[in-house]
C-alpha cells in the first residue's frame, strides 16, 4: 500500500510504545497482555484522533482552510485534539457539542471542557441528541465564509475515508513493531465508537494478510448497529486507500460493555480503570477506553480469549475526562 500519497501532516515525532503489561496478565491468570500506548500521541495530551487529524488538517490546508469545525460530545476527546492540531497550525476552531445525554453541557466543568478554552477555541455551539449536527457545522461553515474566512468540517470522531488512513497507517506500525520485538499477535482489542479506529485497522491488517483478528468493544450502540457501521466504512476506506476490501465476517462488535449507555459509568468501567492504573500505572478513561478495557478482562476471564494469546489492547486515550468523573472513579470497588 502506497500511503504516502497522501497529504499528511505529522504529529508525533515516532512509533508509540508498545508495552507489556506483566502485572494485569498474572492478575488475570493469562492472556499474554500488550498495550499499545496510543494514549501517548502527539498534541495536547494524545488519542486516537491526532492520527486521524494528521490526514485529514493536511486536506483541509491543501483546500485552503483557515478555520476547522467539528462536533463532539461534552466531554469530546475528538474536539480537544481538533482544536489542538488547529492551534498548532495556527488556524482557528468551532466546535458544535452534542448533549449526548440531556443537560449535560456545563460552561464549568472539568476534564476536555476545560481544555477546550485554554486551547482557544473560538466559539462553542451546544446543541441537543437528535438535533441535525452537519446542519450545525454547516451554520459555521457559512457564517465564516460571510466573513471572508474558509472553514474545514472534520467529520465526528475523525471517522471517514480521509481520518480513517491514520488507523491503516498505524496497523503496519503495529506489523513492524510485532517484527522488530519477534511477537506475532494473535488478537488486537479496541474501542469502537464512530469507527474510525476499528475500520482503519481492518483495512491495514486485511491489506497486509496479517490475519489477526480485531475484538471491537461497543462504546454507544448495539452490535448489529455498530457492526454494519464498520463494514460501511471498511468499504469506503479500502476504496479510498486503493485496496482490497475487508470481508464481512472479519467485522466482530461486542456490545456487553456498553451497560446504560454511551459515557455512562458501569461498574466493569471503575474496575477496568482502577485496576490499569493500580498494576500498570496506565491511565484509562471513564468513556472509551475504561469500557474496552472491561471488555478484555471480561473476554479473557470467560476464557473467550485463551490464556496462551498474545493480545494487543489498543490504549486509544482519553484520560483527561478522568477529571470530570472523579466522585465516580475515587475509591470504587476492585478484586
Ligand atoms: C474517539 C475515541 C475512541 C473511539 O474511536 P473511534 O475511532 O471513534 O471508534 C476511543 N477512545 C478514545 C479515548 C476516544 O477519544
Amino acid at each position: 500500500m502506497q500511503l504516502a500519497r497522501f497529504p499528511r501532516r505529522r504529529y508525533t515525532p515516532g512509533p508509540t510504545p508498545i508495552e507489556r503489561m506483566d502485572h494485569l496478565s498474572r492478575h488475570l491468570g493469562g492472556a499474554d497482555l500488550y498495550v499499545k500506548r496510543d494514549d501517548l500521541l502527539g498534541l495536547t495530551a494524545g488519542g486516537n484522533k491526532t492520527r486521524k487529524l494528521e490526514f485529514l488538517v493536511a486536506d483541509a490546508l491543501a483546500r485552503g482552510a483557515d478555520t476547522l469545525i467539528t462536533v463532539g460530545a461534552v466531554q469530546s476527546n475528538h474536539c480537544r485534539l481538533t482544536a489542538a492540531a488547529a492551534v498548532k497550525e495556527g488556524m482557528k476552531c468551532r466546535l458544535v457539542l452534542e448533549q449526548r445525554v440531556a443537560g449535560s453541557y456545563r460552561p464549568d466543568a472539568s476534564g476536555n471542557n476545560f481544555l477546550f478554552d485554554l486551547l482557544g477555541v473560538e466559539k462553542i455551539t451546544v446543541v441537543d441528541a437528535g438535533e441535525d449536527l452537519n446542519a450545525a457545522m454547516n451554520k459555521e461553515m457559512q457564517a465564516l465564509a460571510a466573513e471572508g474566512r474558509t472553514g474545514y468540517i472534520v467529520p465526528g470522531g475523525g471517522s471517514n475515508a480521509i481520518g480513517s488512513l491514520g488507523y491503516v497507517a498505524c496497523a503496519e506500525e503495529i506489523l513492524q513493531q510485532g517484527f522488530d520485538m519477534g511477537v506475532a499477535f494473535d488478537r488486537v482489542v479496541v474501542a469502537s465508537g464512530s469507527g474510525g479506529t476499528h475500520a482503519g485497522l481492518l483495512v491495514g491488517f486485511n491489506s497486509n494478510s496479517a490475519g489477526a483478528p480485531i475484538t471491537g468493544i461497543n462504546v454507544r450502540r448495539p452490535s448489529a448497529e455498530q457492526t454494519a457501521n464498520i463494514q460501511a466504512l471498511t468499504a469506503q476506506i479500502a476504496e479510498n486507500a486503493g485496496v482490497a476490501a475487508v470481508p464481512p465476517e472479519a467485522v466482530v462488535c461486542r456490545d456487553e460493555w456498553v451497560g446504560p449507555g454511551y459515557s455512562l459509568p458501569t461498574d466493569e468501567m471503575v474496575e477496568a480503570v482502577r485496576m490499569f492504573a493500580a498494576l500498570e500505572g496506565i491511565l484509562l478513561d471513564p468513556v472509551y477506553t475504561g469500557k474496552a478495557a472491561a471488555g478484555l478482562i471480561g473476554l479473557v476471564r470467560a476464557g473467550e480469549i485463551a490464556r496462551d494469546e498474545r493480545v494487543l489492547f489498543i490504549h486509544t486515550g482519553g484520560s483527561p475526562a478522568l477529571y470530570a468523573y472523579q466522585e465516580i472513579l475515587r475509591g470504587g470497588s476492585t478484586q
